[in-house]
């Protein structure tokens, strides 16, 4: 082995054992010191102005900078006083919420910890500005489309939305040297060939659709390198390169164009863990590369890790697989049962509403994995309102083989009570008589 390589190796070996510590003092910091409180999906505008009126409170700078279609304000937070311009935006997908609370948590635990070396760097090299909540007439009422029906991200070019010129503005103004495009992608996104869910998911956005490399887009590559190497400590195999794709109409792609070098973090699902591990996910990833913006730490990590990050993937996983279940029609029940695999994914929703799930597939699934799995092969299934078929509801009805049922009852509930009912992701009835498998 060559000495120079050596040498690299030993500074990389030193920057990783450096690094796993930075991670875990973030994550106790923020164990110890958030303050987001609601899950993200519920929270709303009107929790917004709570977390914007606790930060004014501390002193933290926070302007009312525009408002949405529907007249709700827009807040632009500062922080630090130092050269480098660091700009973030969250939510211009309404129901992508994760970074916004993770954003005031970044800004609450920088204003009380000034007396740190780490939070005085960063306050005495970079100002951080983050518009959290970029479309709140979207998070109203849960949507991803502005209050006039459009999708913000891509109306980088025509700037028919407020919300789109106020973020331009924001930018063309004020020429930040880095941009944090802060999104969440489907929840069965999965990393890779394997069939671990991307709970974060990076992208390096390039400026050009020849894709040329620029000095901000090798710094964006080692930060990306970075907070990979902070988050996977908590989630192993758990972390994606987003898809690359010249979008000029969107605002990561026009902004990079613009001399604005953006990084996408697209926050995913983790099966078991609530969203608020993923704020603090996104809290561990920002302060990472708050840190190593504010003292040049980004050059100790090699860019051509970023390649190596495996990229997103989908079609993988679904949230629920019902192996072998005799399938029955009650509409016209055949002689015998067709046996069959059911595949059932959960719909989008707040964490506070009912969480409809809807049949994906039925047939023979070899290869779908179900997060959770059950082996249904000693029942009878059929559907509790619709008949078990793609696109329909995913409410089940699971009774013993051998049973004696009158699948043409019109009142099938009352008269034959099944052994377990699967009701809006949930065992309503009979939890653990079906048999997981995993
Ligand atoms: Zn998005």
């Amino acid at each position: 082995m060559k000495p120079a390589l050596l040498i690299s190796l030993a500074i990389m070996v030193y920057s990783l054992q450096a690094f796993a510590q930075t991670a875990a003092e973030l994550a106790d910091i923020w164990d110890k010191e958030h303050v987001s409180e609601k899950l993200p999906s519920n929270v709303r505008h009107k929790d917004l102005l709570g977390y914007v009126e606790a930060l004014k409170k501390l002193d933290v700078k926070v302007n009312e900078i525009g408002k949405s279609g529907q007249g709700r304000e827009i807040f632009q937070i500062e922080w630090g006083k130092g050269p480098k311009k660091v700009f973030l935006w969250s939510q211009m997908h309404g129901d992508e919420p994760t970074a916004t609370p993770a954003l005031f948590d970044m800004f609450t635990i920088l204003q009380k910890n000034r007396d740190k070396d780490w939070v005085k760097a960063i306050e005495n090299n970079l100002t951080v500005r983050a518009v959290p909540m970029l479309n709140p007439d979207g998070a109203e009422v849960y949507q991803r489309r502005s209050s006039q029906g459009i999708d913000i991200n891509r109306d980088a070019r025509n700037l028919v939305t407020p919300e789109a010129r106020l973020l331009k503005s924001l930018r063309d103004s004020w020429q930040p040297e880095i941009g944090f495009n802060l999104h969440n992608q489907q929840s069965l996104t999965t990393v890779g060939t394997s069939n671990k869910q991307a709970a974060i998911s990076f992208l390096v956005v390039f400026g050009d659709e020849a894709k040329t490399m620029t000095p901000g887009l090798d710094r964006n590559r080692r930060l990306v390198v970075a907070m990979n190497q902070a988050i996977s400590q908590y989630m192993p195999g758990h972390v994606g390169r987003y898809e690359d794709e010249w979008t000029p109409s969107a605002f990561g792609d026009s902004f990079s164009e613009s001399g604005t070098p953006v990084i996408l973090i697209e926050t995913g699902a983790l099966h078991g863990k609530d969203e608020m591990f993923l704020v603090k996910m996104n809290f561990i990833a920002f302060l990472t590369s708050m840190k190593l913006l504010s003292d040049g730490g980004f050059a100790a990590f090699d860019p051509n890790g970023y390649e190596l990050i495996p990229s997103n993937t989908s079609g993988r996983v679904v949230n629920f697989v019902f192996r072998n279940a005799s399938i029955i029609d009650r509409a016209k029940p055949p002689a015998e049962p067709v046996s069959a695999d059911l595949a059932i994914t959960i719909e989008r929703r707040r964490a506070e509403q009912l969480q409809p799930t809807r049949i994906r597939q039925v047939g023979p699934l070899l290869s779908v994995a179900g997060l959770d799995e059950y082996d249904a092969g000693e029942f009878n299934v059929t559907g509790r309102f619709q008949p078990l078929k793609q696109g329909n509801y995913g409410e089940l009805l699971f009774y013993k083989k051998g049973r004696e049922v009158n699948w043409a009852s019109t009142d099938l509930e009352k008269e034959f009570p099944p052994d377990a009912v699967f009701s809006l992701g949930k065992w309503a009835v009979g939890e653990g008589v079906v048999k997981k498998r995993n």
